[in-house]
């Protein structure tokens, strides 16, 4: 029987249970084995506990939960040669040889390179006398399938990440839950969410919650924003808007590209206008509480097909990365997927904004 392990690593976000449901379910209906590595890679450096055969049922009742039950975590260890020796062993002596990776770019591209140093890595095991020649000739290639877990919906290759969904849904909320003091006080908010190099919870929420206006970091305002943003803040009172929202990524910024904090857009809105303006950071609570509908059967969809992928996987098959595009779920090459996300980070550090623009994936700031 195959040996499946999953692990989750990077930021958490909601679906990411669902996904490993998921794929368990369609490992075992394919008779495969599959062991649950905890803690990200740190469980996978580590092995011992943390890496665990799972059952059909080991995996029930996950599929409401917010966050990964098999935890996540950043690992130093791994991004050193020995940290990875270590993790090969781990696998080779549960002769565990395909391996899904639920992360962001940076856990998707330590998967790729683990897979690239795999054969040098079990060589290296043989002549310290850790595996036997046996054990490498039967665990000599290693197969990896990634599927994106990021509320940021910040990876290209698929048009949704597990978890961008859920976190869309509590921004939502809060916005709903705002509104009502924003009015009673004819209060004008500064929503802060969440988004480094990606404005998709930004721009959507913003159409989602009629906002006046909003700053992403992939399309810097023209140097006179400041003065337009007043007037439309006005124009909407002036045609009996009793509240102003702003929703503002995290990532933000000017043609110059310097970041736009809140606090600065507050100040900008106090000085012109005088309305007195609340700031709200959501943080952390936009990857709190249970996954969305859609996560959840995004999560079903992705991890199935995941499993399917890696099973199906021969030895010349290189790494993919499971997704959705245009609502059908399909596999892309695993690095050009990496290497796409981490050029449009690059042009946006340059101030190369259209490049970035155009490269983003998904339809919605195109
Ligand atoms: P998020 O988008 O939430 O930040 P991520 O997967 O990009 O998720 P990282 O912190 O970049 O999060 O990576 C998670 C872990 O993956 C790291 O702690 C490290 O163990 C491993 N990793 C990342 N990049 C590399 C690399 N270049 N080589 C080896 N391991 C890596």
């Amino acid at each position: 029987r195959k040996c499946i392990a999953v692990m989750t690593s990077g930021g958490d976000s909601q679906g990411m249970n669902a996904a490993l449901r998921g794929l368990v379910r369609m490992a075992m209906y394919r008779h495969a084995r599959v062991f649950l590595i905890y803690e990200g890679y740190q469980g996978l450096v580590q092995g011992g506990d943390l890496i665990k055969e799972t059952t059909w049922y080991g995996v029930s009742h996950i599929m409401g939960k917010g966050g990964t039950v098999i935890g996540t975590a950043r690992c130093k260890e791994f991004r050193e040669r020995w940290g990875r020796r270590a993790a090969a062993l781990n696998l080779v002596k549960k002769r565990i040889t395909n391996l899904i990776v639920i992360g962001g770019d940076g856990s998707l591209t330590g998967a790729n390179l683990f897979r690239e140093e795999w054969p040098e890595l079990l060589q290296e095991l043989v002549e310290e006398g850790n595996i036997s020649a046996q054990e490498q000739t039967e665990c000599d290639h290693l197969n990896i399938v990634g599927m994106v877990g990021s509320i940021d919906n910040d990876m290209c290759g698929t048009d949704m990440t597990l978890g961008a969904d859920s976190a869309l849904h509590r921004i939502v909320e809060a916005v709903d839950a705002i509104s009502f003091t924003a009015s009673s006080h004819q209060r004008c908010f500064v929503l802060e969410v969440m988004g480094r190099h990606c404005g998709y919870l930004a721009l959507v929420s913003s159409l989602g919650c009629n906002a006046d206006w909003c700053l992403i970091p992939e399309s810097p305002p023209s140097d006179n924003w400041e003065k337009k943003m007043c007037e439309q803040l006005c124009r909407s009172r002036e045609e009996g808007a009793r509240m102003n929202l702003i929703i503002v990524a995290e990532g933000a910024v000017d043609r110059q590209g310097q970041p736009i904090s809140s606090q600065y857009v507050k100040s900008v809105i106090e000085k012109e206008l005088g309305y007195d303006t609340r700031i709200t950071v959501l943080g952390h609570v936009q990857r709190g509480g249970a996954p969305s509908a859609y996560d959840r059967l995004m999560g079903c969809r992705v991890g199935a097909a995941a499993a399917n992928a890696v099973l199906d996987a021969d030895k010349d098959n290189e790494p993919v990365l499971v997704g959705l595009q245009g609502n059908r779920v399909v596999q892309s090459p695993l690095m050009k997927c990496v290497r796409e996300t981490q050029g449009i980070a690059g042009a946006m550090k340059d101030g190369n904004f259209k490049e970035a623009l155009s490269m983003r994936a998904g339809s919605f700031v195109r």
